[in-house]
């Protein structure tokens, strides 16, 4: 089961009218979020995104845009204020 962060906070937006359909950033989400619908970029659960970054470096045209580590760092806080559940990575 993929690890959900803090509810609705994730900056990840997709734009799947410039995707080209490469794929090039699926296999690098290390959450496996990333699909394609009808040959545009899609996510399955975007509370699962970690904010890594990976997608949006891998895409060359810009259809992936995040704010890199900003989900890590709620993570670690949301996981300190849970006491004891898994946080980030
Ligand atoms: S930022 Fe990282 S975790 Fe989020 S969708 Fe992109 S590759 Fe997946
Ligand atoms: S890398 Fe960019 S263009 Fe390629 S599938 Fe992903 S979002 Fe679409």
């Amino acid at each position: 089961m993929r690890p959900l962060y803090l509810h609705g906070v994730s900056t990840l937006v997709l734009d799947p009218e410039k995707c080209l359909g490469c794929g090039s950033c699926l296999p690098v989400c290390p959450h496996q979020i990333l699909y394609l619908a009808n040959g545009r970029i899609a996510c399955s659960e975007r509370d699962a995104c970690m904010e890594c970054g990976a997608c949006a470096m891998n895409c060359p045209v810009g259809a992936v845009a995040v704010e890199a580590g900003v989900g890590c760092a709620a993570a670690v806080l949301a996981s300190a204020f849970r006491r004891g559940e898994s946080g980030c990575c």
